[in-house]
């Protein structure tokens, strides 16, 4: 039988909270987006790793929250943060030829997008739909799942 799944509702703002993260290969890619994507991005609170957000605060003149550089856990912040609903939109431009140090880091970023329902664009195509989206300049009510199963669940002992 298929379980039937609750869901709670997290309201998202207009100003969206947004982070921005590319791999090295990448960061030309995303520095391109963002820019012609500049006057859009402004008016939301930008979060990025800590290369990317330093690049990207100098190409767009605004200012950003810098967190720690990917590889030595800016990218586990960025996790952290999707858990305490502190962000709700990640940008995240992955490098798909070339192995990093902090695979495992990437994993767990993507995986926590998934658990909490946050829209991820990986690649430019799907970072220009999601930014047109009509929905970016509205009010939102992202549906998690509720995991009071998870956290209740029976523990042998
Ligand atoms: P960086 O990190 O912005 O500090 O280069 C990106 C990443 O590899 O996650």
């Amino acid at each position: 039988m298929m379980m039937r799944m609750s869901y709670k509702k997290f309201p998202m703002e207009p100003d969206k909270q947004i982070a921005l993260v590319a791999h090295d290969n990448k960061k030309h890619d995303l520095v391109e987006w963002a820019r012609f994507n500049r006057d859009l991005l402004a008016h939301h609170k930008v979060y990025a790793t800590g290369t990317t957000g330093a690049i990207l605060e100098e190409e767009l003149g605004f200012q950003i929250t810098k967190l720690q550089s990917g590889p030595l856990g800016g990218d586990q912040q960025i996790g952290a943060k999707i858990v305490q609903g502190e962000i709700d939109f990640l940008i995240f431009f992955w490098d798909p030829l070339e192995p990093q140090p902090h695979d495992p880091d990437v994993k767990a970023l993507l995986r926590m997008a998934v658990v909490w329902n946050i829209p991820i664009a990986c690649n430019r195509a799907t970072a220009d739909f999601m930014i047109s989206s009509p929905l970016m300049d509205g009010e939102y009510e992202r549906l998690v799942p509720d995991y009071e199963a998870q956290q209740n669940r029976k523990i042998p002992v």
